[in-house]
Parts: structure tokens; C-alpha cells; sequence
């Protein structure tokens, strides 16, 4: 009998009728004779008012307790979706990841899965049983409560999907994965299908639908996801590997970064080592980097540019001062940059992609102050305050939309 594992996020279940809605939709598949496994998250935003909490009674709560805290709002859902099952009229059983032996590593808040016993929960299904799991905790080998990560309850659904050998549904308010953000794009349309390495991309590039972790995974284990509408029966996205006819399609997908700051370093003396002790020293003080370019100025010299999350500007220049007096540069930074970027495998193997993008940003007058790229993303750094602009005019030119949304 094949096995579908359903994930319902917490937008999905924040009121009892949503429960209930969603705990229909396994009834539904396990009519048609499937087994059923529901991963499911915490209600709503509980997880955030349990955060909040943890901030009113400590400044620095011990991670530990932390996890023990925010794990019950799933351990909430988990029990709640039982009970609506069984009393729709189906047998339901309920697990904490402690309960089915999801063994993680004892990283609190971000720990990672080491292995899955999925015994008891194929001894459920056998008897007929609908499993919900709950999603985003797991258990150390000593028996502390551990959470994955915030949004991973992704991360669980994969996880169990694989060791499975299960389909994999992830449902959430959306209907799937858009060509770009649509509240600021109109006319983004729903990908019918992307692969995982596109995903990885546009996630990090701030598009936020599924945790990296996750899509990592799924492609580590070959699993296909299909991320689709709790609301609706449309299909949704699936999230698979790579294949060839994806080539045709020259971009999949545009997204806009717009917090971000800019850090360059000037006349930086052009000898090995030296950007090796500049990023050990940031990386040292925990500074995450999105972008660096490096160009050369002169015979001895260079400039080192990279950006950070505007958040962590502060953060950065502490760094950057010391540094900057030790090996002998100027400074000099910008806190008003957003990166627009767009994303595609089709790229690998069409030209002028670059051209058009670039083009399609002078036509608005709007200046590109650095560009990077990878095989499959072209990314370019403007000021944040034409961002928005940019990522319209950036989807049309690639004829994403249906219609155009015009770049104002
Ligand atoms: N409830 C957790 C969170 O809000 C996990 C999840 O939703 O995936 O981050
Ligand atoms: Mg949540």
C-alpha cells in the first residue's frame, strides 16, 4: 500500500476548524487507500508567543529549556489532530519525536536528525491507524527534547517521507511556489515544477516558502515535494530534481533581498593571506556574509566588497574598524543596497540571459552598483528604494507573469 505524509504548517491549523479542515484532507486520502502519516506544526503563530514568554522571564534563556518550551506547541497540534480523527471516525495515533525515535544531535534550536526508527509508526499504518507526527522536534540520545530549527517542521516531513519511501505533501496557505513574491509582483504566477537546486537559490534570496534544510534533504534522498493549498484541491508545486527539459525555460524565478548593507574595503595590500584573515576574523565574530566580490585597484592593491543583512551591519563594523587600522585600508559602507536577482538552470545553456536583465535595468535608469553570479543566478546590488521597481521590471523581462505588471 503506498504512504503519503501530509505536512500542515501553522497557518493551517491556527483554529479548531482548521484542524478539523485539514485532519478532512487525510480522511480523504486514506479513503482512497492510502496510508496516511500527517506531520503537523505548531497552531498559528503559537510558536512566536512562546519565544515572546521566554523573552519576558529571561534575557538569554538556556537553549535547553528553550526547546522544551517551544516543542509543546507541536506536542498541542499533534493531540488535537488525533482527536479530531478519531472523532470524524477514523483510528488516529499521535507520536512525539521522542515517542517514534527521531535521534538528533544535541544542538539545541537547531539540532540536526540522525536517524529515524520508523517502526512504530509502520505498525500503526498496518493497523489501519492515520500517524501524526508531530513536526520540528526531536530527542538526543540522552532523552533532551530538541527543535530543528524555526520552520522545521519542513525538515520533519522530509525526513519521514525518505525514510519512508513516502509521497510527500507540504501544505500551506499558498497555492505552491510563485515566479516571484506576488504581494509585490501581481502577476507571479504558480511553478508547476522546480528543481531543488532553484529552491536553494530563491530561498536564500529571501523568497521564504520552504527551510533550506529541508529542500536539502529532499535532495540528498531523491524526495519529491509537492507544496500545495490546505484551502483548495489545485496542484500545487512539486519541488524535484533537475531534469532536462527544465533547460528550456530560461528563468524560473526573480526574488528581491531589500535589507542589506554593503561593506567595502579600499586599497587592501594584494598578497595571499589577506582575505583569508579578513573573513576568519569576521567569521570569528559570528558576521554572516551574503555576497563578496573582490577587484583588483592597482599592481599592489585590491577592494574587498561584501554585503551582510543590514541587521548585522553594527556587528560588522565593529570588526571591520579593528581590521581595517591592523592591515593599513580604508572603509567605506552602505546601508541602502537590496540585491534583485533571478534564477534559473535553463541558464546553463542560454546566452543573452544576463544581457536582458542588465538591459531591462537601464531602460528605468535604475544603476547597478555590483553584480554577482553563480551558474544559475544573476544577481544584482541597486539601491533599496528602487528594489521593489526592479524585481517587476526584472519578471517581465523575462516574460514570468502572464501579463506584464509594469514596472511602477
Ligand atoms: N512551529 C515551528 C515554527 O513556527 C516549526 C514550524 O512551523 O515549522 O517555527
Ligand atoms: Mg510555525
Amino acid at each position: 500500500m503506498s504512504i503519503v505524509v501530509m505536512k500542515f504548517g501553522g497557518s493551517s491549523l491556527a483554529t479548531a476548524d482548521k484542524i478539523r479542515a485539514a485532519a478532512a484532507r487525510a480522511i480523504a486520502a486514506h479513503k482512497k487507500g492510502k496510508q496516511v502519516v500527517m506531520v503537523v506544526s505548531a497552531m498559528g503563530d503559537s510558536t512566536d508567543h512562546l519565544v515572546d514568554l521566554a523573552n519576558q522571564v529571561s534575557k538569554d534563556p538556556p537553549k535547553r529549556e528553550l526547546d522544551q518550551l517551544l516543542a509543546t506547541g507541536e506536542q498541542v497540534s499533534i493531540s488535537l489532530m488525533a482527536m479530531a480523527l478519531e472523532n470524524m471516525g477514523v483510528n488516529a495515533i499521535s507520536f512525539t519525536a521522542a515517542q517514534i525515535g527521531m535521534l538528533t544531535d544535541d544542538v539545541h534550536t537547531k539540532a540536526r536528525i540522525k536517524s529515524i526508527n520508523v517502526k512504530r509508526i509502520n505498525e500503526q499504518l498496518d493497523q489501519g491507524r492515520i500517524v501524526v507526527v508531530a513536526g520540528f522536534q526531536g530527542v538526543t540520545s540522552d532523552g533532551a527534547i530538541t527543535t530543528l530549527g524555526r520552520g522545521g517542521s519542513n525538515v520533519t516531513l522530509v525526513a519521514i517521507a525518505a525514510a519512508l519511501g513516502a509521497e510527500c505533501e507540504n501544505f500551506t496557505d499558498v497555492d505552491g511556489i510563485f515566479t516571484s513574491d506576488p504581494r509585490i509582483v501581481p502577476n507571479a504566477r504558480k511553478i508547476n515544477s522546480i528543481s531543488y537546486e532553484e529552491m536553494l537559490e530563491l530561498a536564500s534570496l529571501g523568497a521564504n516558502v520552504l527551510h533550506n534544510r529541508a529542500v536539502e534533504f529532499a535532495k540528498k534522498y531523491n524526495v519529491a515535494i509537492h507544496v500545495r493549498n490546505s484551502n483548495n484541491n489545485r496542484k500545487g508545486t512539486m519541488i524535484v530534481a533537475e531534469s532536462q527539459d527544465m533547460e528550456r525555460i530560461v528563468v524560473s524565478g526573480a526574488a528581491l533581498k531589500d535589507k542589506l548593507a554593503g561593506v567595502t574595503l579600499r586599497g587592501v595590500s594584494n598578497r595571499p593571506g589577506i582575505a583569508a584573515e579578513i573573513f576568519h576574523t569576521l567569521a570569528k565574530a559570528k558576521v554572516v556574509i551574503d555576497d563578496i566580490v573582490q577587484t583588483i585597484a592597482d599592481d599592489r592593491t585590491a577592494n574587498i566588497s561584501f554585503t551582510v543583512d543590514l541587521g548585522e551591519l553594527n556587528d560588522a563594523k565593529k570588526v571591520v574598524e579593528g581590521l581595517s587600522k591592523k592591515i593599513g585600508c580604508q572603509v567605506v559602507y552602505e546601508d541602502h543596497l537590496a540585491k534583485v536577482s533571478i534564477v534559473g538552470v535553463g541558464m546553463r545553456v542560454h546566452t543573452g540571459v544576463a544581457e536582458r536583465m542588465f538591459s531591462a535595468l537601464a531602460e528605468a535608469k535604475i544603476n547597478i552598483h555590483k553584480i554577482t553570479t553563480s551558474e544559475i543566478k544573476i544577481s544584482c546590488f541597486i539601491d533599496r528604494e528602487k528594489g521593489k521597481e526592479a524585481l517587476r521590471l526584472v519578471h517581465d523581462a523575462f516574460n514570468l507573469g502572464g501579463k506584464k505588471s509594469a514596472g511602477k
